[in-house]
């Protein structure tokens, strides 16, 4: 199995949640490490009113910890379609 570092940018921007070390322990009590990541969202927020894209975790984007940009296609007026 490969492991995931930090390096690679599996973790949460906010909380800094990386992948998380587990034991899977048998019947027979032999010892298997398994690696957990995040529930990570790519998303765009506004950062000091400029928009930015980052790996959010769930728990960060549940518990309001970021301000989520508007849709692209909301962002400019002028590609909005008309209603007639
Ligand atoms: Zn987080």
């Amino acid at each position: 199995m490969q492991i995931q570092s930090q390096s690679q940018g599996k973790h949460c921007e906010i909380c800094d949640k990386g992948s998380m070390q587990r034991n899977m322990v048998s019947h027979s009590k032999r010892v298997a490490i398994r690696y957990a990541l995040p529930n990570l969202r790519k998303i765009r927020i506004l950062v000091k009113g400029k928009v930015n894209t980052v790996w959010i975790c769930a728990k960060c984007l549940k518990r309001g910890k970021v301000i989520p940009a508007l849709p692209r296609r909301l962002s400019r007026p002028d590609t909005l379609p008309t209603s007639k």
